[in-house]
């Protein structure tokens, strides 16, 4: 088939359903083919790719050697299922990122997307309380945050908190224990940058306090709520929940989607503050974003509480058609190799460092309200009143206005509300950093012009 492109450009826009997309007002951006960091459209604009293709993106497109291991494992086998099967890939990557993970996380559950990665970490802390050796049948609750999100399936709908998003679907979710976003950017009156790693964990606390008995896990984001607008959290509070839900029996699930395989210049997020969750969900980087691979690692003494003979029914009843798929494996494994030989984690504190020097240029905009940062994830958030605090209304599409200005020049950028967000690959150059850094600030100028366009 050969479509011109006003052809592809009338389908794209009339049958192609895009995600979280307005499609009467959907202006077609296609893309023909990618190099490295760069994007490229079939018109030949060229974009540098400010977002990592949906922050998933980890060295680039069209790496030779993910590409080589995925054409490697074209001349053996496209797909095998893992119900009751296996492959060598899926193996050899189980055995990776056991060593990886830290502590008892030693058992790998694959998926395809970041939502069922965290579905199934759901199903499993319920079903580990109903038929671990001790069993407390009443622990079925869930604990989750405002503005969090962990995906568009109802499971993970239900734990999520943008209320943009999910509160559409609210009738058809189950009810959760919802505590406020800890949020260290945005305090309540009397909070301070000191006191508010205690404040969010007494929150915690007293909701613990009260209801552990029904509580089968909790669920977070580790140090950044990424879709509510790159909401960071304060230093401590992770191994303060740790502590928490240790001491009242609630499992952990650490939805590491966003925030894993080298954004927040660990390797996993929980690192940086060295605590190990019940649950750690990865999906996105870890084919560096080519692939949908998704795992829920789970600990021994979670496993454990599965096996049994098959007349015990204590099997896990769910998977994906894809699950382990050896094509995805062979990806994933490229990247844990690209990790190893090539030292990546070793270079991200020099990129890190040059976003942190880039963005501080922003903190004194009249209306940016906050420049939040972690790794290489930011948020520079626009305000349209920098004195009162008082927010651009989300109609006009501040954010919008000020990414839109950047791809047009080059630099392809995608806002969350009124936050725009940088997040490159972790292959990014210090002088494309610089580029996306410029692009941000034009866009934002542009943006936050008295008639907004
Ligand atoms: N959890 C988090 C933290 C995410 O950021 C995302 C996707 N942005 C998901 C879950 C869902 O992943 P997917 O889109 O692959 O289903």
């Amino acid at each position: 088939m050969n479509l011109t492109h006003q052809q592809l450009r009338d389908w794209d826009r009339s049958a192609h359903w895009h995600s979280f997309t307005q499609m009467a007002e959907y202006e077609p951006l296609i893309i023909e083919r990618g190099e490295g960091c760069m994007l490229y459209d079939i018109d030949g604009n060229a974009y540098l790719d400010g977002v990592s293709s949906l922050w998933c993106n980890t060295f680039g497109h069209r790496h030779p050697k993910i590409d080589q291991a995925i054409r490697d494992q074209l001349d053996k086998v496209a797909h095998v299922t893992n119900l009751g099967c296996s492959s060598v890939p899926a193996i050899e990557l189980t055995k990776r990122i056991v060593d990886l993970a830290p502590g008892e996380l030693n058992h790998v559950f694959y998926a395809c997307d970041g939502s069922s990665a965290v579905e199934v970490a759901l199903k499993m802390a319920f079903q580990y309380w109903r038929q671990r050796d001790d069993p407390r049948p009443n622990k079925t609750g869930y604990i989750a945050f405002h503005e969090a999100y962990h995906g568009d399936t109802l499971g993970a709908v239900s734990v999520g908190g943008v209320e943009m998003f999910h509160d559409m679907f609210r009738p058809l979710l189950f009810s959760v224990h919802r505590l406020p976003s800890p949020d260290r950017d945005h305090l309540p009156d009397g909070v301070t940058s000191d006191t508010a790693c205690r404040y969010y964990l007494d929150q915690l606390e007293a909701v613990l306090k009260e209801h552990h008995e029904t509580i089968a896990a909790l669920v977070i984001e580790p140090l950044v709520q990424g879709a509510a607008g790159m909401l960071m959290q304060p230093a401590g509070y992770l191994r303060g929940l740790r502590e928490l839900t240790t001491k009242y029996d609630v499992l952990l699930i650490f939805d590491e989607i966003a925030v894993g395989m080298g954004r927040t210049g660990t390797m996993f997020a929980c690192q940086q503050e060295e605590v190990t969750p019940d649950f750690l969900c990865l999906g996105k980087g870890l084919t560096s974003g080519y692939l949908p691979l998704s795992v829920t690692v789970a600990t021994t003494e979670v496993w454990n509480a599965f096996l049994g003979t098959y007349a015990e029914r204590k099997t896990f009843f769910h998977g994906h058609t894809f699950s382990g798929n050896p094509l995805l494996c062979a990806a994933a494994l490229a990247t844990l190799d690209i990790f190893e030989k090539e030292k990546i984690l070793d270079q991200l504190p020099a990129k890190i460092a040059h976003l942190e020097m880039r963005l501080a240029e922003l903190i004194d905009h009249p209306h940016v309200a906050s420049v939040r940062q972690c790794g290489l994830i930011a948020g520079v958030e626009l305000v349209a009143d920098k004195e009162t605090g008082e927010s651009y209304p989300w109609t006009e599409r501040r954010g919008w206005q000020a990414c839109r200005h950047a791809t047009q020049n080059g630099v392809w950028l995608r806002p969350l509300g009124n936050v725009i967000v940088i997040m490159p690959p972790l292959s990014i150059t210090l002088d494309e950093i610089d580029r996306i850094c410029d692009a941000a600030k034009a866009g934002i100028d542009h943006a936050v012009a008295p008639c907004g366009e």
